[in-house]
């Protein structure tokens, strides 16, 4: 018999329609569950969060209670599922894939476009298969189940918000299909890590997600970078790495950014792809600007905020940018 624990923070999936919009309901979620049929060699049990959230509102100190249940609760159960909602549930999971540091059971994020209360929900289908994932032998990582797919976390975003299909993640093939029959691709999965399980506790750090659009805003980029106290910087660059590098004012502000210490991470905002130094506009590196490969910019975030949450030498840190660390870039070759 398998243990679960499902961890519910808020999202769509147990909200209810109000006269002021969709909004939690708390209890609602708990209430359906229950009418849930019991799924074969499998115990599940629910922490129903108190400050049930529109996860638009998630902040540093829910992100720690997650990551302090699962610690927590890690030896009491074989999996755990994250029940949250679809705005920032790519960041959660980014964050959670860095922070628990040598994660050897799954741990499987999951929410729905139609709360549960609506007949035509996908919250009921998502939810049993986050079970199924979070029952999985052999998956040592965090992971979204959505849409009848299994994507890796760090590599997963939000790719619409009126279809079902409400997750992808281009970079990397899903990690399972939950078609008439379930296929887990086994290769595709992390290897157990070789470390102790020792969760990083995310510290108030100040990441800034810049992203660069012709015209005031590659100045106001520039003042930005120029005026911040921000330790990381993560730049969202045009295709595959490009800046309007003529802009001189721009070119300062980042040399000057990068000379006091500030971490500048280029990923690009296109979908699918990774930063090259293809161009004379992004050959960045000259600038002090690390490349992300094809980190996404959710990952790339949440990267910064764990490593700089961490004790690593700043050094270790550098180097641990472009490196593969659970799974969320393809190194350059
Ligand atoms: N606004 C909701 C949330 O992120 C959307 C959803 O859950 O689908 O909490």
């Amino acid at each position: 018999m398998k243990k679960i624990l499902v961890l519910y923070t808020g999202g769509t999936v147990g909200m209810d329609y109000t006269d002021n919009g969709l909004a939690v309901m708390p209890g609602l979620f708990h209430s359906q569950i229950r009418s849930l049929a019991p799924i074969a060699g499998v115990e599940l049990d629910l922490i129903e969060y108190t400050d049930l959230i529109d996860s638009s509102d998630i902040n540093l100190s829910h992100w720690v209670k997650i990551i302090n249940d699962i610690s927590n609760h890690y030896n009491e159960y074989d999996g755990f599922v994250v029940v949250h909602g679809t705005d920032t549930m790519a960041y959660t999971a980014s964050m959670l894939a860095f922070a628990l540091y040598g994660l050897k059971k799954p741990v499987i994020l999951t929410g729905a476009q139609l709360p549960l209360v609506h007949r035509r929900s996908d919250g009921w289908g998502n939810l049993i298969d986050a079970i199924y994932s979070a029952m999985q032998d052999g998956l040592y990582e965090v992971a979204i189940a959505f849409n009848h797919k299994l994507f890796r976390g760090c590599r997963a975003q939000k790719v619409s918000t009126n279809r079902f299909l409400g997750f992808d993640s281009v970079d990397e093939e899903p990690l399972a299909e939950f078609g008439i029959d379930i296929s887990w691709y086994k290769k595709r999965m992390l290897k157990a890590p070789k470390d102790a399980f020792t969760p990083i506790i995310p510290k108030l750090i100040k990441v800034l997600d810049l992203s660069f659009r012709p015209g005031y805003t590659t100045d106001f980029i520039a003042d930005t970078i120029l005026n911040t106290d921000a330790q990381a910087i993560v730049l969202q660059t045009y295709g595959s790495g490009t800046i309007p590098i003529h802009n001189q004012h721009l070119v300062d502000a980042l040399t000057s950014a990068t000379k006091r210490g500030v971490l500048i991470v280029s990923v690009t905002q296109v979908i699918e792809g990774r930063i090259s130094n293809t161009y004379t506009n992004s050959k960045l590196s000259k600038l002090g600007i690390i490349s992300g490969c094809d980190m996404t910019p959710e990952a790339a975030l949440a990267k910064l905020w764990v490593l700089l949450s961490s004790d690593m030498s700043e050094n270790i840190i550098r180097e641990s940018i472009r490196k593969s660390l659970v799974g969320e870039l393809t190194e350059d070759y």
